[in-house]
């Protein structure tokens, strides 16, 4: 994978707020908030996408989320965020480096603002079926 600018920033070569680190993953300020407090969460290891994490980064990453998330509420006094994780240029990723976004929702006009536009499911059963048979394929 190509190096991108968080790559720099884990090793320090460009400067971050840096607000959390262990052997596996940072943790700092997004340089373009969308509340105070928008704080981003990146494994060490290098990958575009969720799916490409080891099992080790993903652990790392799943066990201090949720402290970063109760430190990011005490501080700015927001009860309410999202977690916004993109993967691929469609789905609006910008670096190409997996991150976690921690997102203070203070009010309706501050914080990710979202358009949900549900459809209706279809073949549920068949989907499901698929679904639990390529997770059964991948631990063969
Ligand atoms: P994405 O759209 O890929 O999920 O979000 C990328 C995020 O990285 C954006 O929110 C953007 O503000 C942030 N970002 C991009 N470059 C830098 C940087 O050099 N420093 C910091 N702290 N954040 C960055």
């Amino acid at each position: 994978m190509a190096e991108t600018i968080f790559s720099k920033i884990i090793r320090g070569e460009i400067p971050s707020h840096k607000v959390y680190e262990d052997d596996h993953v940072l943790a700092f300020l997004d340089i373009g908030p969308l509340s105070r407090g928008h704080t981003l969460v990146i494994p060490k290891q290098a990958v575009k996408t969720v799916g490409e994490l080891s099992d080790e980064s993903a652990a790392a990453i799943g066990r201090v989320l949720p402290r970063l998330c109760r430190a990011v509420q005490k501080v700015t006094g927001c009860e309410d965020y999202n977690i916004l994780q993109n993967n691929g240029a469609p789905a609006h990723q910008a670096v190409f480096h997996v991150h976690f976004h921690i997102i203070p929702k203070p009010n309706a006009e501050e914080g990710l603002g979202i358009v949900w536009k549900p459809g209706k499911l279809e073949n549920g059963a068949e989907l499901a079926r698929e679904i639990q048979e390529a997770l059964e394929s991948e631990s063969r």
